[in-house]
């Protein structure tokens, strides 16, 4: 396939911009330079912050159904380039094709529809006293959002956090992730073709430290950040904001336990491990790389599992038979394989991958990594203690339902868990038990945007989703009524 030439600009005001320091873009699957961006400074910041500050008078009054009828063009338009948007978040990410095609776009648009229309329908509240005074509380925009993204799924976490912040009249400046950063000047072009009031969304691209992203946390001019990246990073924001006492919310990193019980369908369970361990190719802050398998059923399991997954088919990415992709860069790639080479330094077994694939050129040499599974590591090796963010997972026997929570608890992280079995006692038992911000069982990776979104420990700070998002992105006002 011919390689393209992105030509990334800011979006600033209504109007694209050239910016001065460009900075190039890498095809994850090749290495090869597939554009440049641009690198937002001082000004750029600025300028987008001014802009977000001029355009809030009028979004944050125009009202919600006004604001749904602009957010519900913007959705049409984003299923309207959904062909355009499963190859471009290919280029950026390296995630195969088929991930992309599998409804990745419907819910782009989702997450703009679904807070279009939450904010018409909900917000508010009313206390009558009974000394007869009347309480009642409006719900109002906060003033300008930055909206801080990772590289993983980088168009989903853009507008899960442009959906929220647009529909409850905030206005916005977004800061993808340096290494991925075509989705959102794409996005911005969609989001002027359907006339978006100038300003009310603006991009910035950049890096973090000392550049567009450090910059935005400092910014007098931005009331709130939602911030999505690994849990350090959080530190350092939380320290920036704490200056001019910025509304945070944090989606942080994760180390998700997937916890097989004897009596789980095993078909199912192998199915569903699968996707946890190896959606987006283990980029994934909600996967679950740590395999916690009951004894009586470990042996089967791990047997199935290995057989399943060499059955996975990793190359390029846009091939629409590929199942695993390239990792973002050859630094990262280089990240997960030290991980595999910790474990190998142990009392650990690698009993699958562990290597780079044969490719063929151009391929041979993009960042790929067979998928990995460890076997023989104790609960407190590094490799089931920190995230790896890679097609690597590790699987473990347990026993019983107390050693599956203590090893499942043992980390840092909290954000969400994987839980397996047939038995409804013990499936509400454990999920109440685990630090986990979400808990699917028998499944993986169901999302309703109603429900509160978000990690314990140190995966996040906050919820969002449905009103928990209503809560972070706008200021609660008591009006006290007087009935004199
Ligand atoms: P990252 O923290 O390196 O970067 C995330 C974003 O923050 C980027 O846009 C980056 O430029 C910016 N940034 C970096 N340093 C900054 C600074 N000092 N000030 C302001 N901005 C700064 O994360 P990443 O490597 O892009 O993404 C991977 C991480 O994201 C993983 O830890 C993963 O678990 C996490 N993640 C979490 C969720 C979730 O919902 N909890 C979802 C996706 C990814």
């Amino acid at each position: 396939m011919q390689s393209p030439s992105f030509h990334v600009q800011h979006y600033i005001g209504g109007a694209f911009v050239e910016g001065t320091r460009r900075f190039e873009i890498f095809y994850p699957a090749t290495n090869e330079i597939i554009g440049t961006a641009p690198e937002g400074r001082a000004e750029e910041v600025d300028a987008a912050v001014q802009a977000a500050t001029r355009a809030f008078a009028a979004w944050s009054r125009a009202g919600a159904a006004e604001r749904r009828r602009v957010l519900k063009a913007f959705a049409d338009a984003i299923r309207a380039h959904a062909e355009d948007l499963e190859r471009i978040e290919t280029w950026d990410v390296g995630r195969p094709i088929r991930e992309n095609r599998a409804g990745y776009v419907q819910r782009l648009a989702a997450n703009i529809e679904f807070f279009a229309d939450f904010a018409v329908t909900h917000g508010s509240e009313a206390y009558p006293m009974d000394s007869g005074y009347i309480n009642y509380v409006l719900r109002q925009p906060v003033g300008v959002a930055a909206l801080i993204t990772p590289w993983n799924v980088p168009m989903l976490q853009a507008t899960w956090k442009i959906g929220p912040a647009l529909a409850f009249g905030n206005t916005v400046v977004l800061k993808p992730a340096e290494l991925t950063p075509i989705g959102a000047w794409k996005l911005a072009q969609i989001a002027h073709s359907v006339g978006l009031p100038p300003g009310v969304f603006n991009v910035v691209h950049g890096f973090g430290p000392e550049s567009a992203g450090a910059l935005l946390t400092q910014h007098p001019g931005v009331q709130l950040i939602s911030f999505t990246g690994e849990s350090t990073t959080g530190k350092i924001i939380m320290g920036a904001a704490s200056h001019t006492l910025k509304r945070l919310s944090f989606e942080l990193g994760g180390k998700g336990a997937n916890i097989i019980f004897a009596d789980a369908d095993l078909d199912r369970a192998v199915a569903i491990s699968l996707r946890s361990s190896f959606f987006n190719q283990g980029e994934f802050c909600l996967a679950g790389p740590r395999l916690l398998v009951e004894r009586p059923i470990y042996d089967e399991f791990l047997q199935r599992f290995i057989t399943a997954t060499q059955t996975l088919h990793v190359g390029d990415p846009m091939d629409p038979e590929t199942t695993v992709g390239a990792l973002i860069a050859p630094e990262h790639l280089q990240r997960v394989c030290s991980y595999i080479d910790i474990a190998r330094g142990t009392q650990a077994e690698i009993v699958l991958g562990g290597d780079q694939p044969d490719l063929p050129a151009p391929f041979n040499r993009g960042n790929f990594l067979n998928p990995t599974i460890i076997v023989g590591v104790q609960p407190q090796d590094r490799v089931c203690q920190e995230e790896i963010f890679g097609p690597v997972v590790t699987v473990a026997p347990f026993d019983g339902e107390e050693e599956a929570l203590a090893i499942a608890n043992g980390v840092a992280y909290g954000l969400s868990a994987v839980v397996q079995t047939r038995n409804l006692g013990r499936a509400v038992r454990v999920a109440g038990a685990i630090d986990a911000g979400t808990v699917w069982i028998n499944d993986f990776f169901v999302r309703d945007l109603r429900v509160p979104f978000g990690g314990m420990k140190q995966s996040g700070i906050g919820r969002e989703g449905g009103h928990y998002s209503l809560e972070f992105f706008t200021e609660a006002k008591t009006v006290c009524l007087s009935n004199q």
